[in-house]
């Protein structure tokens, strides 16, 4: 099948290629919008690819989010207005107290907290001229001080706690520019990074992000809200 767009909207999705951003690849594009599925492996003729063959209204991009360059280049050479950013490209390091890989952290703040910024940066031109003017980051209840009962897992929680704050002072910050932001948890999922055990499917955590994303406004910016619509504590 094949189906028609009347690309009313735009959103630019990373880590499109599995997992949760493969998943708002096809929700949004069964919903109409103009779909930018950024892949750091375009290459590689993979789910995204397949997807793509059923819709005009996917297209693919090379985006690394751990080379900032490239993510100005591609701002650059992109023309369109954004209606909704999505930063969902992000990484799971295993740690415990015993076993700290010092390198592996920094690269953890550098894709999960850093090239989230980045991506907002390099992108708010882009976003100031679309008409819905949202940005949906993916955190992690992981990422909750309030909520952590289970200790360990420096890495990735302390990289998705940072991610909480720089997007809650980019909700401030961007305020007046009249967008909204929302920092997401997509609950646990079964994905590569979710695993076999998490508690519901990619289609259950996007449609309820989706939701989410809709209902998002600038009266309720700067929010840590879970793909049920439940606030987390932060
Ligand atoms: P997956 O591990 O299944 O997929 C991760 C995605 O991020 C892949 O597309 C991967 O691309 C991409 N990615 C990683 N590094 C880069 C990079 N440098 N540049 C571009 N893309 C990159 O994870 P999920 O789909 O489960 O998770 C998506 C988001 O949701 C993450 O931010 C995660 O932290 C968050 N999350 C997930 C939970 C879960 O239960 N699944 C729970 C809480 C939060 P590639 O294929 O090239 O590696």
């Amino acid at each position: 099948f094949f189906i028609m767009s009347n690309n009313k909207y735009t959103v630019l999705i990373t880590g499109a290629n599995r997992g949760l951003g493969l998943e708002f690849v096809k929700q949004y594009a069964l919903d109409n919008y103009e779909v930018i599925a950024c892949t750091r492996n375009i290459n590689k003729k993979d789910d995204l690819h397949r997807l793509q063959a059923s819709f005009e209204n996917i297209s693919i991009h090379t985006l690394d989010v751990e080379n900032f360059l490239s993510i100005d280049q591609f701002a650059k050479t992109l023309t369109k207005p954004i209606d909704i950013l999505i930063n969902n490209a992000g990484l799971y390091p295993n740690s415990s107290f015993d076993h700290i890989n010092y390198e592996a952290w920094l690269n953890a703040f550098k894709i999960n907290t850093l090239a989230a910024f980045k991506m907002v940066k390099a992108f708010l031109p882009h976003l100031k001229k679309g008409e819905l003017k949202k940005i949906a980051s993916l955190t992690s209840k992981m990422g909750s001080i309030d909520d952590n009962s289970g200790g360990g897992e420096y890495l990735y929680r302390s990289s998705k706690t940072a991610l909480n704050m720089v997007m809650k002072s980019l909700s401030i910050d961007l305020k007046p520019h009249d967008m909204s932001l929302i920092t997401l948890h997509p609950g646990w999922v079964r994905t590569d990074m979710g695993g076999p055990n998490g508690l519901i499917d990619v289609d259950e955590s996007v449609t309820g992000m989706k939701r989410q994303i809709d209902k998002l406004s600038i009266k309720t910016t700067g929010q840590f809200i879970a793909y049920d619509g439940k606030k987390i504590p932060w």
